[in-house]
């Protein structure tokens, strides 16, 4: 078999070996031809003719095997692009080039790992920038390490162990010896997640967007005019799905939803040694929240969209508490589902993960360990029910392997009043400022070391009566 220098030399040099040739060596010359091959083959325009070109180049030159080769390597790519040639496989929408929105990236990994085909579908082509304070937990790091079987790499000035919390700007008390969290950008991470997808095999359909998806049929239009059929479909597109908005005619109920603001500042803002910092009621039903990173501090407020009509106000206001000086216009804004999950998360062969699905915990706002962990369960039912060839199975496995999430999000939702219900913040504020073991247990929490049923039993005993007014409130 020729080498890719071998090849090109041969397409090069030979009286034949014309500009159609060079494209088409171009096209699957990649290192790795799944990273950058369908991209090239779009340049190209069509890869049969393509294969074509080469099949009339091999004809005249003395090494046809090794444009063979090749051809081998676009009709495979081309056989993804064309969909339903190797018959119905697996799919994903909401991957992404070399990187991935987390559900997305981390259901493809799995799939792809376990041996079966899979397409990593993004309408943006990466690395791209996810609103989001990239703020990593222990509970994530977790999942991570769980699916990808290595730890999730981080430098170490990205840990962070010193947690500073607020109430209305007042100290509630500094916790140094945290549990790690790391605070990332999202467009590294996402970059980093995608590229071992594809390294594990998944297909590369990023930079297009998807137009319509007809779940009856299981096939989906691409807006540059391509249909791809599937198997099970994974709908891992974020708070805006468009899987959802497909199966339930709405991607989110907006009186649940959760809205975030956030600007990166810069320069003498950046302080990476500076501690996180979480600010309770800066937001109505939500926090504000300050993570120091090396290149810039994401400030942000986030909370219940229909408590907070002008979340801009707020975050203006938080700004200046922080001494920070940001226009108005700078603010950029993205929908959260703050705890407001799907508790059917999709239909029969088509599941919703992540965002999608309405899985972000309704108190810290985390959604990324989240995400990973029901993009990788989602992948793990569709898996199991692909192999029994009952594809409408999937759901029914997807839930049960999803209920502990479910549950703690259910717990969550609990407890949520007690610390965002305005009768009941100052109380709470008062609560968590004197005792550690509360602000230490809520930190554990994050770190997947405790969970909400710890939390709530501490509050009972610390807020008993007010705990049971919270509980009974409507909301
Ligand atoms: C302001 C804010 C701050 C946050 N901070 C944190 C935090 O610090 N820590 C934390 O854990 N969580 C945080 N979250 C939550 C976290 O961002 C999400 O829970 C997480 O990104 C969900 O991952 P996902 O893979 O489900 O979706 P996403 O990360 O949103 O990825 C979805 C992907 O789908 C693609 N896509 C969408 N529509 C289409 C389409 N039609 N066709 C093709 N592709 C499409 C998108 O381009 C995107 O790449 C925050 C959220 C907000 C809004």
């Amino acid at each position: 078999m020729a080498s890719d220098s071998h090849l090109q030399k041969l397409i090069f040099d030979h009286p034949v070996g014309n500009t159609r040739g060079a494209e088409a060596f171009a096209l699957c010359a990649d290192q790795d031809f799944r990273h950058g091959g369908l991209h090239r083959v779009k340049a190209y325009g069509d890869p049969w003719t393509a294969i074509g070109d080469l099949q009339n180049l091999g004809g005249n030159i003395d090494d046809p095997a090794a444009i063979g080769h090749v051809i081998g390597q676009i009709e495979n790519a081309a056989r993804v692009q064309r969909g339903g040639v190797f018959g119905r496989r697996k799919l994903i929408v909401g991957g992404a080039d070399h990187k991935a929105g987390p559900a997305g990236g981390a259901a493809a990994f799995t799939t792809a790992k376990a041996g079966l085909r899979v397409a990593l579908i993004d309408r943006k082509t990466f690395p791209r920038d996810k609103l989001c304070g990239g703020l990593i937990t222990g509970r994530a790091r977790r999942h991570y390490a769980e699916i990808f079987g290595h730890e999730m790499p981080f430098e170490a000035q990205d840990r962070k162990t010193t947690v500073d919390f607020r109430f209305r700007g007042a100290p509630m008390g500094v916790i140094s010896d945290a549990p790690p969290l790391c605070a990332t950008m999202r467009r590294d991470m996402d970059a980093m997640i995608c590229a071992q997808a594809l390294g594990a095999g998944a297909a590369d359909f990023t930079g297009v967007s998807v137009a319509g998806i007809d779940p009856e049929a299981k096939s989906l239009a691409l807006k540059d005019g391509r249909r791809i059929g599937f198997g099970v479909l994974i709908g891992a597109d974020g708070a805006n799905s468009q899987v959802a908005k497909a199966l339930f005619g709405e991607a989110f109920d907006r009186a649940e939803v959760g809205f975030g603001l956030e600007i990166e500042a810069v320069g003498e803002h950046v302080d990476p040694s500076a501690p996180i910092r979480i600010d309770l009621a800066a937001a109505k039903w939500g926090y504000g929240w300050s993570f120091p990173k090396r290149c810039s501090t994401t400030i942000g407020v986030g909370g219940l969209l229909a408590k907070n009509p002008d979340m801009k106000v707020a975050m203006a206001e938080y700004c200046a508490l922080l001494g920070v000086e940001a226009d108005k216009s700078s603010f950029k804004g993205q929908f959260l589902p703050f705890g407001d999950f799907r508790k059917v998360p999709g239909r029969g062969a088509v599941l919703l993960a992540g965002d999608a699905a309405g899985l972000v915990d309704p108190i810290t706002g985390e959604g990324i360990g989240y995400a990973m962990q029901s993009g990788h369960l989602a992948a793990q039912a569709g898996i199991e029910a692909l192999r029994a060839r009952r594809p409408q199975t999937a759901l029914a496995l997807y839930r049960r392997h999803l209920r502990p999430i479910h549950r703690a999000l259910c717990m969550a939702r609990l407890i949520r009043p007690v610390i965002f219900l305005p009768a009941m913040e100052a109380g709470f504020a008062r609560a968590f400022r004197r005792s550690s073991t509360l602000r230490m247990q809520y930190l554990r929490l994050m770190a997947g070391e405790a969970e909400y049923g710890d939390i709530l039993a501490r509050l009972i005993l610390r807020l008993p009566r007010l705990t049971v007014l919270a509980i009974r409130a409507k909301f």
